[in-house]
């Protein structure tokens, strides 16, 4: 969003809550990660604080970051379009809503995202919608694993494809080829695309956009006529401060967008910004996650890639979703125990470890699934007075279910990954513990009726006029495809109709945001 506005001429000022990770840090942080510590963890932890209820409580640690380029310093850089039919659950099956805007809207802002993340990935993947440009980078080889489930799905009649991803398969951009060094949460070369890499030195370089790091918004101000006059912040010194600007776009993920409004109160708005509908914070979703593994005769290479090159889109699509969801099979090239644990549980020493830990490793393959959820107003994100976070404010509540639609999907998926470990002739085959995809999705809905959404289709507040809610808690359903890609398309478009309405209003864009900080507390 910033990059795209302040290479339009549109001056911007990024309030980011964490700090900025220099690069050159990267190797440390690798040894860090490898020692099984989060290097992105928040240097505060108490503004990281939460609450959960609900069957299935969603769990928030370790599935965002705060600092520059948010959560993707650490994501995975699976970067799948949504299925045309992903914006038509209402129409095609007669549940949920319809998106206000169509997969072919969004199409061409898809293709700008891929280029600008920097996508690798081939046109094989048979349930695809249609698309008006090829991706920028070529895929990813099939690895060993993947060509044995390769001739497993095929007697099956089940298609497996590249997986699209935002890595870069051969030197792209001016970052460097990956090296399968299989590290991703911590790309210590930047082939994975991570917006402090990919988009930030670009939106800095145009002298329009400036960074503000480790200060947190608060609270957003409205004026008289019911628009945004001024977003509060503090640094960790704690004391407020305030910036003025004409136009604000909250783009903080789904939990923090709408806890930010929640906290927003005014006479205007009294059960938060942007909240007349009393949607703010409802529909909450992610994607419902299984691993089925099973073990091989033969050993069958894993971990020598960190990430996955294979995948099925066949049950994502052309399907009957009225009364279970889509889901699509990650066929993994990392599964099963690594040395170390192998080591660890074998009660052994000197050479009988060694020849165990040599006889066992390498022979687990696995399968993750990834299950459409659909949107349910219970399950939310609201407001805990009981518990404060570092600037004294409610933390976030996350009450969170798996109904029955999940479930069938999630038992159906089961059932097909078991039968394609089968055909490979693995035995011990077996379902992990339901995860949840650290996707955190719905929250401020877009929509055309301001009494049922929050964001019109441009991601303006309906409620409030200079108000742009950016992310995936403007999407309407959940799909099972990740949604990163279509948050930067998004952010895209918004962006482009943001600039347009500075160009044609009195402001001349360079006004947009003005400079004005001043010290409160
Ligand atoms: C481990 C992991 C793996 C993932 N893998 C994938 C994947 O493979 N594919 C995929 O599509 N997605 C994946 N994701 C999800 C993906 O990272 C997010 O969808 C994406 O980064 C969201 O982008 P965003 O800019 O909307 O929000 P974020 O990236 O979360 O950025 C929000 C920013 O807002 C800041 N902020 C929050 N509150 C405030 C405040 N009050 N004041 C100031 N700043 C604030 C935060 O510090 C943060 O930097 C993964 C996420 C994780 C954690
Ligand atoms: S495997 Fe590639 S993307 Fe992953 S950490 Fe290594 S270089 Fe980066």
């Amino acid at each position: 969003m910033a990059l795209e506005l302040a290479r339009r001429g549109v001056q911007v000022t990024v309030l980011e809550s964490g700090p900025r990770h220099d690069p050159r840090q990267r190797g440390e942080y690798v040894r860090r990660y490898l020692r099984g510590e989060n290097p992105w963890r928040t240097p505060l932890a108490e503004l990281d604080r939460h609450t959960v209820s609900g069957t299935t409580p969603y769990p928030l640690e370790g599935g965002r970051a705060r600092g520059v380029g948010g959560s993707t310093l650490h994501w995975e850089g699976y970067a799948l379009r949504l299925h045309a039919d992903d914006f038509r659950l209402r129409s095609l099956h007669g549940i949920a809503d319809d998106w206000p805007i169509s997969y072919q809207d969004l199409e061409p802002y898809y293709a700008r995202a891929e280029q600008a993340l920097g996508v690798a990935g081939a046109a094989d993947d048979p349930w695809a919608s249609p698309r008006s440009m090829r991706l920028p980078l070529p895929a990813f080889p099939f690895s060993y694993s993947d060509r044995l489930f390769g001739r497993a799905c095929r007697s099956l009649g089940i298609a497996i494809h590249s997986l699209p991803q935002a890595r870069n398969s051969v030197a792209y951009s001016g970052r460097p080829q990956c090296r399968a060094c299989s590290t991703c949460h911590v790309c210590p070369t930047g082939a994975k695309a991570s917006i402090d890499l990919t988009q930030v030195p670009e939106a800095e370089a145009t002298g329009n956009a400036r960074i503000l790091t480790d200060a947190t918004v608060l609270r957003l101000e409205v004026d008289h006529s019911g628009a945004v006059s001024a977003a509060v912040y503090a640094r960790p010194d704690r004391v407020e401060r305030r910036v003025t600007a004409r136009v604000f776009v909250v783009a903080a993920g789904a939990v923090e967008t709408a806890r930010l409004l929640l906290l927003s109160v005014s006479r205007d708005f009294p059960d938060g910004l942007a909240n007349r509908s009393g949607l703010v914070g409802r529909f909450f979703m992610s994607h419902p996650s299984i691993d089925v593994t099973g073990r091989a005769r033969e050993k069958v290479h894993p971990y020598r890639i960190g990430f996955s090159t294979a995948m099925s889109q066949q049950f994502a699509v052309d399907r009957n979703r009225a009364t279970r969801g889509a889901f699509f099979l990650e066929f993994l090239n990392s599964a099963g125990p690594k040395p170390d644990r192998i080591a660890a549980t074998s009660g052994l020493w000197g050479d009988a470890l060694r020849q165990r830990v040599r006889e066992e490793f390498g022979r687990w393959l696995g399968i993750r699934i990834y299950c459409e959820q659909l949107p349910d107003p219970a399950n939310s994100v609201s407001l805990d007075a009981r518990v404060r976070d570092y600037f004294g404010n409610p933390v976030p509540h996350l009450h969170y279910n798996v109904g029955s639609y999940e479930q069938r999907a999630l038992d159906e998926a089961k059932t097909v990954a078991g039968s394609i470990l089968t055909t490979l002739g693995l035995s011990e085959i077996r379902s992990g513990n339901l995860t949840f995809a650290a996707h955190q999705i719905g929250t401020h809905r877009m929509g055309t009726d301001p009494h049922a959404s929050v964001v019109d289709p441009d991601l303006r507040a309906h409620d409030v006029p200079n108000l742009y809610l950016v992310g995936s808690g403007c999407f309407v359903t959940a799909s099972s495809s990740p949604p990163t890609l279509t948050i930067a398309a998004l952010a895209i478009r918004a962006a482009e109709h943001l600039a347009s309405q500075l160009r044609h209003s009195a402001v001349r864009p360079s006004d947009s945001c003005s400079d004005a900080a001043t010290q409160l507390g």
